[in-house]
Parts: structure tokens; C-alpha cells; sequence
């Protein structure tokens, strides 16, 4: 056991159901919110999924809005909220993953409206006041106590269905939350013990999924995990790989979780020569014994049959230079300082997938 230093730790207010079925408890969960009619929010693909939750929820159910979209522009958010107006809705109720949820903290920033989520991905957006907006192709993002949802069900069932490729990525972009938690600026004993269990709750879990893909104890595995793992982005200040994985996401358009994937084991071996201690729980999380922590996380990507490069998720190699630029702009905390020649190293070789160096 170690000795806690001194620290500073805020406590998020949410409360959360967790389990198999709990989907069934989203009725009590709106009343308890004082919710009458809430508006259904999904994706395009979802859909179904949303009208049948609003089937169940009989009166309480004023729609479905199906409309949510990645990175959540303002244009969808707009018409969500006109939707809202027309149906008399006083809640809303986010079924899916991050995109869906960011609609929904859209609409609660802007209405006061309470907010049910119901995540079925590992992203981790229900736990953090912290919402992501674009306009016009730019990207911006703010934080407060009303963008975090009130209240989440975890669903251990809605899971099972989550396509094997986007369960894997998806729990390694929780898994990268975590990871950055042990390191963070404003990191504390209480966080680092979440971002510990959630690392290896995942861990144990994400290689079983692709050979079995309904096996429920991996996926509440996978699931309890990647609530930890939110609770950690919530928490505390992310680093390097968020900053490193917002530049390609936001200006080379590469899709979300799987580039967590490919940057995570580049951008801890980055930074394990300045946290020594940190990269040790990191890697007694992962259950890693006689390799790093960032290897570690290199194997977990390949055991769950996740694409290792950018190359492979479309970034162009004249972006390498740019995408260096841009990740030593506007400077931010890192716990080793960020000098361009190396992180054009570090790019280079999360291009071309060769293990981390
Ligand atoms: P997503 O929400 O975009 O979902 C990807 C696709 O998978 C969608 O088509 C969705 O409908 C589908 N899907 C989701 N769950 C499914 C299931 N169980 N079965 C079948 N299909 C399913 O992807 P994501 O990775 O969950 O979220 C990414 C977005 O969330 C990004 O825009 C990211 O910036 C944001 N995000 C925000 C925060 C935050 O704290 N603000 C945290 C994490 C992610």
C-alpha cells in the first residue's frame, strides 16, 4: 500500500445503474429526473433500437430524434432542439455511443434539460462534463457541471451486439483514459485506483470478445471497466495522446476510436521515461509481466485484431509534418516536454505501425 501524498480530489455528481437488463429501468430513471416526455435521441443506425426504447416508454416517450452524428455539429443540434419545441419534450434520452451522447449534452447546455444516457460503446462520454462541438469544420470544446448527464444505465445487453472491430478499438480508446489518468497533472490516490481496475478490467476482457462475441461476462467486463476508465477522462486532465488524437481526428479526419488505438502505445512510450511509476500500474494492469506497459498495449491492439497504423486508417504521410506543427501548438501540460523532432518520430512510426519505440 502506498503512502498518498497530498492531493485534491472533486467527486462528479451522476448516479449510475449498471447490469443486464437495466435497459428496463430507464422509465423509473426518467421519473426520478422528473422527466414527462423525453425526446429519444440515436444515430441513423440505431434507430430502430431508439423507437423501440420509446415503444417501452409508452407517455413517457414524447419521440425519437435519429439524427445524431460524429463530433456533434451545431446544424444537427439545432434541428434536434426544434424537434424538442414541436413535440413538447422536457428530457432527453441518449441511447448509443459518444456521438449520440454529445447531442445530448448539446441539448442539455443549451435547455437545462435533464439527460438520461445510455452509452452502448466504451468511449466514456457519459461520465465527463465535457462536450465537443463542431461549426463550419472547426472544433471546439468546453466544460461544465450542466453537460454532464444527470443520470446513466449501463446495459450490459445493449453491448453484446457492439461489432466485434468497434468493440476492441472502442475499449482501447477507454483504455487510453485511464492511461493518461496515472500520468495526469492533477492526477490523485482515488482516480489512479479506478484508472488501475478499469485498465484491467479491460484488459481481461477485450481479447475474449472477438472469439465470443455475446460472452456476457467479458462484455460486463468490458463495460464496468470502460465506466471506470470515464470516470477517469471526467476527472482529471488528459496529455499527449488526447492532444495527439483531437489534431488527427479534427484536421485529417481519421475516425475516433480507431486512432486511439494506433496512437496509445506510441504516446506512452513517449512519456514512460518521465513516469516511470505510472508506466509500472499501467503495465500491472494490463497483466503484462516482462514487457512495458506501451508493448503491452502494442500486443493488446494486435490480440483484438485492431489496425496498428495510420496509414491504414487513411492518414496521408505529407500530413506527418503538419500533424507534428500542430501537436507542439497552443502548448499543454505533458508530463515529458514536447519537442517536435521526436513526436515527428512518434508519428512516423504510428504511420507505419512499427512497434513503439
Ligand atoms: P459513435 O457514437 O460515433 O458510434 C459509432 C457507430 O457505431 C455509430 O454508427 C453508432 O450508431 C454505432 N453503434 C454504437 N453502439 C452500437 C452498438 N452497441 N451496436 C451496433 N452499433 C453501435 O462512436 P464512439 O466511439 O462511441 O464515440 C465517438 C464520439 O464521441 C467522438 O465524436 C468523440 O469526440 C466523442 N467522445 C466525447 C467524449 C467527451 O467526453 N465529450 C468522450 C468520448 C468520446
Amino acid at each position: 500500500m502506498m503512502t498518498a501524498g497530498d492531493f485534491t480530489y472533486t467527486g462528479l455528481p451522476a448516479r449510475v445503474v449498471f447490469g443486464a437488463g437495466t435497459l428496463a429501468q430507464a422509465a423509473g430513471e426518467l421519473s426520478r429526473l422528473g422527466v414527462a416526455r423525453a425526446l429519444v435521441l440515436t444515430t441513423p443506425a440505431q434507430a430502430d433500437h431508439g423507437r423501440a426504447l420509446a415503444a417501452t416508454l409508452g407517455d413517457r416517450a414524447a419521440g425519437v430524434f435519429s439524427g445524431a452524428a460524429m463530433h456533434t455539429p451545431v446544424d444537427v443540434t439545432q434541428a434536434a432542439l426544434a424537434r424538442m419545441r414541436e413535440l413538447g419534450a422536457d428530457g432527453v434520452v441518449a441511447l448509443g455511443g459518444g456521438s449520440t451522447i454529445g447531442l445530448g449534452k448539446a441539448i442539455a447546455v443549451r435547455t437545462g434539460a435533464p439527460q438520461l444516457a445510455i452509452p452502448t460503446t466504451y468511449a466514456g462520454s457519459e461520465m465527463t462534463p465535457i462536450l465537443g462541438e463542431t461549426c463550419a469544420g472547426h472544433k471546439t470544446t468546453r466544460r461544465s457541471l450542466d453537460i454532464l448527464p444527470e443520470a446513466v444505465i449501463y446495459d450490459v445487453d445493449l453491448t453484446l451486439g457492439l461489432p466485434v472491430p468497434l468493440s476492441g478499438v472502442s475499449g482501447i480508446n477507454a483504455i487510453a483514459h485511464a492511461v493518461e489518468a496515472l500520468y495526469a497533472e492533477d492526477r490523485n490516490p482515488i482516480i489512479s485506483l479506478l484508472a488501475e481496475q478499469g485498465i484491467a478490467a479491460l484488459a481481461r476482457a477485450l481479447p475474449a470478445i472477438p472469439g465470443a462475441p455475446g460472452d456476457r461476462g467479458a462484455r460486463r467486463d468490458a463495460l464496468y471497466g470502460a465506466w471506470l476508465c470515464a470516470v477517469c477522462l471526467g476527472s482529471v486532465g488528459m496529455a499527449l495522446h488526447h492532444k495527439l488524437c483531437h489534431v488527427l481526428g479534427g484536421t485529417f479526419g481519421l475516425p475516433h476510436a480507431e486512432t486511439h488505438t494506433v496512437i496509445l502505445p506510441h504516446a506512452v512510450a513517449y512519456n514512460a521515461p518521465a513516469v516511470p511509476e505510472a508506466m509500472a500500474r499501467a503495465a500491472r494492469a494490463l497483466a503484462v509481466p516482462g514487457i512495458d506497459a506501451a508493448t503491452g498495449l502494442y500486443e493488446l491492439a494486435g490480440a483484438v485484431g485492431a489496425r496498428r497504423s495510420l496509414a491504414e486508417l487513411g492518414m496521408p504521410e505529407g500530413g506527418l509534418d503538419r500533424a507534428a506543427d500542430l501537436a507542439v501548438q497552443n502548448p499543454y501540460w505533458n508530463p515529458r516536454p514536447l519537442e517536435r523532432t521526436a513526436l515527428r518520430e512518434l508519428l512516423e512510426r504510428a504511420f507505419t505501425g512499427a512497434r513503439p519505440c
